[in-house]
């Protein structure tokens, strides 16, 4: 049996700090600002250290967003800088997903990043009305206006919607409508997440479900609407091991970072990379380890980032033509 390709990044989370000044209702991550310590850079480097050599290639930044208008936002901006430098200098490829950023912090850290994140969620402004109510940064026009900004600045990215948040269908399309045609101007979309609501234990929310059935709906419109270079993503904990090869067969073709914890979603834990596999190998597919970013964007990182990424390539090997 000839096996289809899934792939994976093998990555483990880095989170600067969780204080937000959003509060989404669905949120599982945030504290209040300067209600818990910033991740130091002695425990960082401890963190990174014990993960050489173990077959983590990204390590996502993932940070709570600090106001624009906050004293503390340059620090802030540069400790991200500072964190990405150290997991480069480890011989890591760092992915930073901090909120909407202003057009100088972009272009700073993308000189440590090999690729950069932002969730659209929706465009509905309907939203702003319920689970976005206290959630300046989740206005839909800051969103769009952020993935034209890393499309000017040239930075690869991974954008996604986040499903059953209150959005009807015809919202999740003009949300895919939204995220095609950016990609279409700039061309650096390269993976676009289908993230079902789950509810978690700390949240306000706790609402039901994203549905099974809804998602495969949606797996079939987003590849009809969204342009063929941009993988569709999954994340494997959300969704059962049947729903998961049903999501690929749909058109999925990518199960974003696996690593030891999901601290979006703390209350599903990631499988194990190894184990999730030889699940889908009996099924038929392939899983294979890929980088956090795509080869056709290698020409526009800068020399030094370009000589990491290669490394990495060569090491994954040749023959894979998704590394
Ligand atoms: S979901 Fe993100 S932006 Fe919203 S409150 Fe949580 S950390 Fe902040």
């Amino acid at each position: 049996m000839n096996a289809k390709t899934a792939t994976y990044s093998p990555a483990y989370t880095l989170v600067p700090t969780y204080e937000c000044f959003n509060r989404c209702s669905y949120c599982n991550f945030r504290t209040d600002p300067g209600k818990s310590d910033w991740l130091t850079l002695a425990d960082a480097e401890a963190q990174l250290r014990s993960l050489q050599h173990q077959g983590v290639i990204e390590i996502l930044i993932l940070s709570g967003e600090v106001h624009p208008q906050s004293d503390r936002r340059s620090r802030w901006l540069q400790h991200l800088y500072e964190l990405c430098d150290l997991a480069l200098s480890l011989g890591f490829l760092p992915h930073t997903n901090a909120g909407p950023l202003s057009v100088v912090e972009m272009a700073h850290l993308k000189t440590v990043n090999v690729s950069m994140g932002l969730m659209v969620e929706q465009v509905t402004p309907s939203l702003l009305q319920t689970v976005h109510r206290h959630a300046p940064s989740k206005r839909p026009e800051l969103r769009l206006q952020q993935l034209a900004q890393a499309g000017e600045l040239q930075i690869p990215f991974t954008t996604g919607l986040l499903l059953g948040i209150g959005e009807t269908e015809a919202d999740r399309w003009q949300t895919l409508e939204a995220i095609a045609q950016l990609h279409r101007r700039w061309g650096h979309i390269q993976e676009v997440i289908l993230q079902p609501y789950s509810p978690g234990q700390t949240e306000a929310w706790a609402s039901t479900a994203f549905s099974p059935a809804q998602l495969l709906a949606t797996i079939a419109v987003a590849r009809r609407i969204l342009p063929a270079d941009i993988a569709l993503q999954i994340p494997p904990n959300l969704v059962s091991r049947s729903q998961l090869l049903a999501c690929l067969d749909a058109g999925a073709s990518d199960l974003g970072g696996i690593g030891p914890h999901d601290e979006v979603n703390p209350d599903y834990p990631h499988p194990i990379d190894a184990e999730l596999a030889t699940s889908l190998a009996s099924s038929g597919w392939k899983l294979v380890p890929r980088l956090p970013i795509y080869p056709q964007y290698d020409q526009w990182l800068s020399i030094e980032l370009r000589n990491v990424v290669e490394g990495w390539r060569k090491r994954l090997g040749a023959s894979r033509v998704q590394v």
